[in-house]
């Protein structure tokens, strides 16, 4: 495999690379695969359930307008997932140029 730009042979998998450095190398940082989102989908439903236990106990128009934010939060969290999945595919499958430090895939 040879780049593409300055077509050195000098290349090497972005997550191979990365995982050599030393921990003081300033690139760590720069070339580091894409951050986990912190929060999972399934702690949202955790909302969902204190809305629906609101609702059965007569706080009804508190325990929808729960519910619903519950299901758009989880919405939105399942999301941030998709995407970290989608950059870390594209992360796992680039490639280094060691002589100029080109990222391609
Ligand atoms: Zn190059």
């Amino acid at each position: 495999m040879t780049c593409p730009k300055c077509r050195s042979s000098n290349v090497q998998r972005l997550r191979g690379y990365w995982e050599d450095l030393p921990a003081e190398s300033p690139n760590r940082r720069r070339f580091a695969p894409p951050d986990e989102p912190g929060v999972q989908p399934v702690v949202a439903l955790l909302a969902v359930i204190v809305g629906i236990a609101a609702t059965v106990s007569g706080e009804v128009l508190a325990g929808l307008g729960i519910t619903v934010a519950g299901l758009v939060w989880a919405a939105v969290l399942q999301r941030q997932v998709t995407a970290y999945r989608l950059s870390l595919a594209e992360y796992d499958a680039s490639v280094i140029c060691l002589a100029e430090y080109y990222v391609f895939a």
